[in-house]
């Protein structure tokens, strides 16, 4: 099972890709973050260490609650960066999780009452409309317990105490805290870990083939999901113990006419694939290089913000040619997607789908560090200066992954409306550069640094 979100904001989208509810844990240093994150997260607590001025950064961990997925998002790393106030953070803390998350938790310490920091976060906090759940931690005595009302002073209607050290009203806590969210039935925890495939193209460039050649592998072990809410049937491919799930909404593997038919009729069969996926194989006939068709499949993928790979199909029809001289000819440089030639026919370089498959689920997974993220900013703005317009310059105060699967990036800017898309497209093609994030989409978002409040 899963749970979707209900509402819907300008983040429901990659909410949708994500298909999880993120759960934010928010507060001051020391109230126990970290404890909850790891309660919730069933990890063995280790204590950590930390060098001072290192800025650790937020953690996602994935929870269960009620047989059901979702994300917790321990933020308690902002706190250590040296270079804002303690207002400032804590600011940019709530902001980044109100944006990032379908619901908040904010932890307060009852041993040690209200605070100056734990007004300003719930203060941050009732701006949003999202739900918000105030966990009143350290609560692990009879006596505590009545410290709790004292926190009502926060404004926060829905307050819990708990303790997070003692594993004590965690459950409770995420009763309420996912009080009003609805629950899909339709996919258990197994489906959520398959890495979903599309096989997409134009017609006759052998996609039916390739699926086939693929199901009749040897080393491959096959068998049918029938999706009844999707009107679909998936083939599971499982390899070395990995199993990866072919979606064939298109019906692609029926080798008949109709299904020609139905597939020059119906963008919208390939569309429904697309959004399912994790990862798109983009098939193209070798002898046709890349199409105008092939590249507006290829904008729909990089719109659903997909992984994707360029299978180049019919190897065995060319000729003389080698291949990093064609590779080269299908302007490779200027495509962030790694790019397969094979003949599915010949059953040329099938094998080398897998790892590739793999390697972009790694890179869609991938967290990079708020400290090396600002390391590379501070390197492109001493070569190139950020734009001034209409005497005001641009200032990038801030660059941090805010979420992954796909990477989503964000620039705390002073105006966003002088960010040019020229600067943008600099740091951006820089980013491709310095980070591997081949085959992965990357989503690159623009705020104004939130003002410091009391
Ligand atoms: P689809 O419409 O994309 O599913 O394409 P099909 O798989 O039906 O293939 C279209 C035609 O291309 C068929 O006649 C296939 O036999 C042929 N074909 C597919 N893959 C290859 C290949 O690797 N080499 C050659 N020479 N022909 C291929």
């Amino acid at each position: 099972m899963k749970l979707y979100r209900k509402s819907f904001n300008i983040f429901a989208y990659f909410e949708e890709i994500m298909g999880l509810y993120k759960l934010a844990i928010v507060g001051r240093a020391n109230v126990g973050k970290s404890y909850l994150f790891n309660t919730i997260c069933k990890k063995k607590i280790s204590i950590v260490h930390e060098r001072e001025g290192v800025t650790r950064d937020r953690i996602y961990g994935k929870a269960i609650f009620s047989n059901n997925y979702f994300t917790a998002i321990d933020t308690a790393g902002l706190e250590a960066n040296s270079n804002f106030s303690l207002i400032d953070e804590i600011s940019i803390q709530t902001q980044i999780a109100i944006e990032e998350a379908d619901v908040l938790v904010m932890v307060v310490d009852a041993k040690v009452g209200i605070t100056t920091l734990d007004h300003i976060v719930a203060k941050n906090l009732l701006k949003t409309k999202k739900r918000v759940v105030l966990a009143v931690n350290k609560v692990d005595n009879e006596k505590l317990k009545d410290k709790v009302f004292e926190f009502k002073k926060l404004g926060l209607s829905e307050i819990i105490d708990i303790s997070a050290a003692q594993n004590l009203n965690i459950n409770e806590l995420l009763e309420l805290a996912f009080q009003d969210f609805t629950f899909d039935e339709s996919t258990d925890i197994d489906e959520q870990n398959k890495t979903k495939i599309a096989i997409v193209g134009r017609t006759n460039v052998g996609k039916s083939t390739l699926l086939n050649a693929l199901l009749n592998e040897q080393r491959a072990v096959v068998s049918d999901t029938i999706s009844t809410t999707r009107d679909s049937i998936d083939c599971d491919i499982e390899i070395r113990g990995k199993t990866y799930t072919f979606i064939d909404t298109a019906g692609i593997r029926k080798k008949s006419k109709e299904k020609d038919l139905i597939e020059k009729f119906s963008h919208s069969l390939t569309l429904k694939s697309i959004e399912r996926a994790d990862i798109c194989l983009l098939v193209l006939d070798a002898q046709d290089l890349m199409t105008f068709q092939d590249k507006k499949i290829l904008q729909v993928i990089e719109k659903h913000s997909k992984g994707c790979i360029i299978i180049v199909n019919k190897w065995d029809k060319i000729k003389d040619v080698r291949q990093e001289h064609f590779l080269k000819m299908l302007n490779q440089s200027k495509l962030y997607f790694p790019a397969l030639i094979i003949s599915a026919i010949k059953k040329l370089n099938l094998n080398k789908i897998y790892s590739l498959i793999d390697q972009i689920k790694k890179n869609k997974e991938r967290t990079i560090q708020t400290s090396h993220l600002n390391k590379f900013i501070e390197k492109c703005i001493q070569k190139y200066h950020p734009p001034m317009i209409f005497g005001k310059r641009l200032k990038i105060y801030y660059l941090t992954q805010i979420k992954n699967n796909p990477p989503y990036f964000l620039f705390f800017v002073n105006y966003p409306n002088i960010f040019t898309p020229t600067y943008k497209k600099y740091l951006i093609n820089s980013f491709r550069k310095n980070f591997d994030f081949e085959g992965s989409p990357i989503i690159f978002g623009i705020k104004k640094k939130p003002q410091s409040s009391l």
